[in-house]
């Protein structure tokens, strides 16, 4: 088994340990439906897990998938901006489905200041953490994302500023 089979069971023992499980208080909590050897052997890296498998157990642990994978919940290394200037010219160009809940977020922002006179249009860093939470990702990738869309200034990562 590689190491990737390894990193995996790392993870599968971190969250169980994490609940206060034992290999057989996870047999007993599933009713028999996680055999005590068959997770450890997971846990080991002694027997590959299919996608079946880890989502189920993923349901069975109460987490996402993503953080029984190796790689899931590594901290992104983009920073998120610490000014938030939304080019709103670009914003209506772009797609709703990609950019719906920004541009009612920014219309709202607007009308809240009765303002609708710029062509850019600067919210509170705040407002980006709410934002990332909508979206789903970090702010620093929300950020790399909103840099990509061209809706923000590529000036906007937080590297760019000394
Ligand atoms: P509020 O938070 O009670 O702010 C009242 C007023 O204080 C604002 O009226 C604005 O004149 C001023 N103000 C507050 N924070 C700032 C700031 O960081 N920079 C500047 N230049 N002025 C600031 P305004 O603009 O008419 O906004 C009315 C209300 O709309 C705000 O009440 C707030 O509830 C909401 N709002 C406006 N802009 C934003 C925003 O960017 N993010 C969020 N979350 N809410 C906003
Ligand atoms: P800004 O007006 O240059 O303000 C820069 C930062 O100073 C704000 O960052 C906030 O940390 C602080 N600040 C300024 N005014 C106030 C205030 O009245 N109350 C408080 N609690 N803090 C204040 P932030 O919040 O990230 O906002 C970034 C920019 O977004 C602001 O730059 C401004 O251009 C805009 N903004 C934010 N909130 C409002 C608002 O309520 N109304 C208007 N018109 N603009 C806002």
């Amino acid at each position: 088994m590689g190491d990737y089979a390894k990193a995996l069971g790392n993870k599968l023992r971190a969250i169980r340990q994490q609940q206060g499980l034992s290999l057989h208080g996870v047999e007993q909590k599933s009713g028999g439906r996680w055999k005590a050897v068959v997770v450890g052997s997971y846990e080991r890296g002694d027997r590959a897990v299919t996608v079946q498998k880890l989502a189920e157990l993923a349901d069975f642990y109460g987490v996402p998938v993503a953080e029984l994978l190796p790689e899931g919940r590594v901290p992104s290394t983009a920073e998120p901006a610490t000014k938030v200037v939304i080019n709103l010219e670009r914003l209506q160009q772009l797609p709703a489905e990609k950019v719906g809940p920004l541009a009612r977020y920014a219309a709202t922002i607007q009308s809240q200041r009765g303002d609708y006179n710029g062509k850019v249009l600067s919210i509170r860093t705040e407002d980006l953490r709410s934002l990332a939470i909508i979206y789903d990702m970090s702010p620093g990738e929300l950020t790399e994302q909103l840099i990509d869309w061209g809706v923000l200034p590529p000036e906007a990562r937080p590297s760019h500023e000394e």
